[in-house]
């Protein structure tokens, strides 16, 4: 099983911009703020801490990460949470 890291940290303490409610995520290994997603998917039968399907948003990072947002859910649960697939800091 992939670690699992808590989803705050990389998501930005500021809106994007004043009026919007919108925030930026950012690399979870170093902070990176030049971020892109990758297409989205559902994975049944995924190892993570927790029971059901997972949705899943592959992002990467210009420093070099690839990392992902997942959401698990399970009889009422949505739990949150990130997981590096490849950290700039082993680059
Ligand atoms: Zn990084």
């Amino acid at each position: 099983m992939k670690p699992e890291k808590d989803i705050l940290p990389v998501i930005s303490d500021k809106q994007i911009s004043v009026g919007s409610d919108q925030r930026n995520l950012f690399c979870p290994e170093c902070g990176c703020i030049n971020t892109h997603v990758e297409a989205p998917y559902l994975k049944v039968g995924e190892s993570w801490h927790g029971n059901g399907e997972v949705a899943i948003t592959p992002l990467w990072s210009e420093c070099g990460s690839k990392w992902e947002v997942c959401i698990g859910f399970h009889k009422g649960d949505a739990p949150i949470f990130v997981r590096i697939n490849e950290s700039c800091k082993s680059k």
